[in-house]
């Protein structure tokens, strides 16, 4: 099952790819924004496992993305991965249809066990 990692940092996408990677999970895919994922989600043949989106990223931020996801996925969790605690936007995202959130900064540990929750190798 395919992960698609969403951030407009490159560090950030990079280290949350090696821990999937040290982990075992390797069909990873990569988005620099909300538009740049919805290219990629919506690219014929492919079927997203499993999204992790930041929340701030210019052209279309996390949030936004997570409503646009559910218009045509309605199963794959969707996991936020942030530096934003705004308790206001935490609900949005959940009425949206996110899965769940995770606070930067990032804890490959924790995160490996939440991802293990959803995704099969
Ligand atoms: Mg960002």
């Amino acid at each position: 099952m395919k992960i698609l990692i969403v951030d407009d940092s490159t560090v950030v996408r990079t280290v949350v790819k090696q821990a999937l990677v040290m982990a075992g999970y390797t069909d990873l895919a990569e988005a620099v924004d909300g538009l740049d994922a919805l290219k990629v989600a919506k690219t014929p043949g492919t079927k997203i496992g499993l999204y992790v989106l930041d929340v701030n990223m210019p052209q279309m931020d996390g949030i936004t993305l997570v409503g646009e996801i559910r218009k045509f996925d309605s199963q794959a969790p969707i996991i936020m991965l942030t530096t934003e605690t705004d308790k206001a936007k935490m609900t949005k995202a959940k009425e949206l249809g996110a899965t769940g959130w995770i606070v930067k900064p990032f804890d490959a540990e924790k995160f490996i066990g939440v991802v293990k929750l959803f995704v099969k190798k």
